[in-house]
């Protein structure tokens, strides 16, 4: 054997069924791979959610350990949540473990990868790039050098969720080609033994066109005019990918990994109306109409609890000494939090169904919670409902998303296959989860296991 080598290709939220069941036949390489390798599930971190979930991947961390709930996180002193990057990353990645090894190193695209950081080779940041004049590669010459032969750098579809399809189907496609390019033309000029690149146009494209491209959806239309461009764009996706892994030699390792899976959406659960109506978030006046959780109107010194909305409810109590008006001491916090969980956990809709809730607690369920995390991490309906933090709908429960047109959600398995270069070819495999993912690029180099992280190693 010579030197070792891996192409590590990353698909932003693509789902198990998709990959491995409809849209197999639209997937001769991927298919081969799977034939030849070891493939699965991948259960993707708490929460599933691209922010942490590709920092937990190439980490070995999970989201408490690296103080990130979300993409955007509360900051000491302030009731607001700021979004998150690169510098909030404080641990080193996989890439950092291979350089110190002696290996050359290409980390393309992958979320939180901005500002880009020094590596032995190369970096090109990820969808957080802000654009403008802030850098996104590392050397920053290559800045010019993909820029000159690919156009000006693509790193996120603006406005996905948004009723003009043509336009956005349009510019995944020119993103998703322009980042293959990329990576092509880095894999041919720099030689890297491990390249890494993640997809983020998956993610926009299962948001943007879910509910056409997915029979079970409760509002797909059959015969809609978008039903055929999931076979289309998961071709495109596969004829890439087949000429990307066709660089590699005997000696290259093939890793197609997601961040988290996706099924349809299914409605949301409006949280702040909820803890409004018991008792536990109290408005100075009612909005006239659905907005965003207004803190300016909330009447602080009357308010235990409120709560940021997404893929889950984060409900945060209003703590004496932590929050600039709180009210909890913090000799009853956990009282507090611990009736409110059981509040949430018996939670009714409208019409007084129960509503399936799961609830944890950070610093129970992480190795442990840095940052300012959640008093309480709720999810709703196993991720079938969105959490809702808008007020002023007058309803518990709504059937659409408030930040714009959605109808997926992320779901807890990704997927992950893993061929060639050497490493184990064991069929389809149960168990595998996000935080394997490391140890078994650092298995698939003979890099020893650094002390602290989490995961198995499948590579052997
Ligand atoms: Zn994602």
């Amino acid at each position: 054997m010579g030197r070792p080598a891996m192409m590590v290709i990353g698909l932003d939220c693509a789902a198990p069924r998709l990959v491995f069941e409809r849209y197999r036949d639209a997937m001769p390489n991927l298919s081969a791979l799977m034939q030849h390798g070891t493939w699965g599930s991948l259960r993707s971190s708490e929460p599933p959610i691209t922010v942490p979930a590709w920092t937990c991947m190439v980490s070995g961390r999970d989201a408490g350990e690296l103080g990130l709930y979300g993409f955007r996180n509360r900051v000491v002193g302030e009731t607001g949540l700021r979004l998150a990057n690169g510098d909030d990353v404080r641990v080193k990645r996989v890439w950092d473990w291979l350089g110190e090894h002696g290996h050359r190193v290409a980390p393309l695209f992958v979320p939180l990868t901005s500002p880009p950081t020094a590596v032995r080779g190369q970096m090109v940041s990820g969808c957080m790039w802000p654009g403008g004049d802030a850098p996104w590669c590392f050397p920053r010459a290559l800045e010019a050098e993909i820029a000159d032969r690919f156009g000006p750098y693509r790193a996120d579809v603006e406005d996905f969720r948004a009723d003009d399809l043509d336009r956005i189907y349009r510019d995944i496609v020119r993103m998703t080609e322009q980042h293959f390019d990329i990576a092509e033309h880095v894999w041919r000029k720099e030689q890297p033994d491990f390249m890494m690149m993640v997809e983020i146009g998956v993610d926009r494209f299962h948001h943007a066109f879910w509910r056409h491209i997915d029979p079970e959806h409760p509002r797909h239309e059959s015969g809609n005019p978008w039903e055929h461009v999931g076979s289309e764009y998961y071709r495109l996706l596969d004829t890439r990918i087949g000429r990307l892994c066709d660089m590699g030699d005997d000696n290259t390792a093939v890793l197609v990994v997601s961040d988290h899976g996706a099924h349809a959406m299914h409605g949301g659960f409006c949280i702040n109306e909820w803890l409004i109506r018991e008792g536990y978030l109290v408005l100075r006046e009612q909005p006239s109409q659905p907005a965003p959780l207004d803190h300016a109107s909330i009447d602080w010194k009357r308010t235990t609890a409120w709560a940021e909305g997404g893929y889950y409810a984060r409900v945060f109590l209003n703590v004496a000494g932590r929050e600039p008006n709180g009210r909890v001491e913090p000799s009853e916090v956990r009282a507090v939090r611990d009736k409110l969980r059981g509040a949430i956990e018996h939670a009714q809709d409208d019409e007084g169904d129960r509503v399936p809730v799961s609830v944890r607690i950070p610093e129970e369920y992480y190795v442990q919670a840095r940052g300012f995390p959640p008093d309480l991490m709720v999810y709703f309906d196993d991720l079938k409902l969105r959490a809702i933090g808008s007020i002023g709908s007058g309803r518990i429960r709504v059937t659409e998303n408030d930040t714009g047109p959605d109808s997926c959600n992320h779901d807890w398995n990704g997927i992950f296959i893993m061929s060639g270069g050497g490493t184990a070819a064991r069929g389809y495999v149960e168990g595998a989860e996000i935080y394997d993912v490391t140890p078994t690029i650092l298995g698939a180099f003979g890099v020893p296991r650094p002390p602290g992280i989490l995961g198995r190693d499948w590579s052997r």
